[in-house]
């Protein structure tokens, strides 16, 4: 197995656009992967190609790092779960304290998927912008669930695999300063315009921080990180 191989979870949104150019800068052989478990913000999965097409143009190393993507058919996830990501209803909070956007256990069965296809093409690494900060209460995103998870997997399949999660300590103002430091306003204006966050698919109207509804959990995320960021890098400029 190649030290130098990674396979990056990417769902189309500014979180796994960020990290792709992570692994980028860091990999000489990139792969990405992409779930359609029947989600409604379906345009992620129409967004994710666009983004990969374009990203050349704004990130030069891909064009020589960028390998073939991946998408599964996770269509079983819509059958066992009962949330407002999968079916037509309004997201709110649930009494759980989540929001109803939860698929209990989702990026446990992802990073799981993603660990049998990286097995299959020889990569060694697993990149996710899964993140603790402002990580909308998703159990697991955590630390110590995606640690744990390393373990069980490189158990599981007898091999030495490392999931990355360079976002797990930034939010998102953060994470646009990353994205800043890795590409510049080429690459920031390429997530504006090319990510996408909304939980709702909306895409008729373009913010400064991109295309989105406006009001659902993800894009008000979006939006104050953008603008946090925004004021931060006024400050300092
Ligand atoms: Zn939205």
């Amino acid at each position: 197995m190649t030290d130098t191989g990674a396979l990056v979870l990417f769902s189309g949104g500014q979180d796994s656009a960020v990290c792709l150019v992570w692994a980028l800068e860091r990999f000489s052989r990139v792969e990405t992967i992409g779930f359609d478990y029947g989600q409604r913000h379906r345009v992620e999965l129409e967004v994710r190609l666009a983004f990969r097409e374009r990203l050349a143009g704004a990130y030069p190393l891909a064009a020589d790092r960028l390998g073939q993507d991946h998408l599964l058919d996770l269509g079983v996830l819509g059958a066992i779960s009962d949330t407002a990501l999968t079916d037509d209803r309004a997201i709110e909070m649930s009494a759980s304290g989540l929001p109803n956007t939860f698929v209990p256990g989702r990026n446990l069965l992802f990073l799981t998927f993603a660990a049998a296809v990286a097995y299959r093409r020889g990569l060694k690494h697993l990149v996710t912008g899964v993140c603790e900060t402002d990580y909308s209460g998703y159990p697991d995103c955590r630390d110590d669930t995606i640690k744990a998870l390393q373990v069980a997997i490189n158990l599981g399949t007898e091999s030495r695999f490392v999931i990355d999660t360079p976002l797990m300590r930034r939010d998102k103002a953060a994470t646009w300063g990353l994205a800043m430091a890795l590409g510049g306003q080429p690459l920031v204006d390429l997530i504006l315009e090319d990510s996408h966050s909304c939980y709702r698919g909306d895409r008729t109207v373009r913010h400064d921080w991109g295309y989105g509804c406006g009001a659902c959990p993800a894009c008000e995320l979006r939006a104050s990180g953008y603008r946090r960021w925004q004021a931060t890098a006024g400050e300092q400029g």
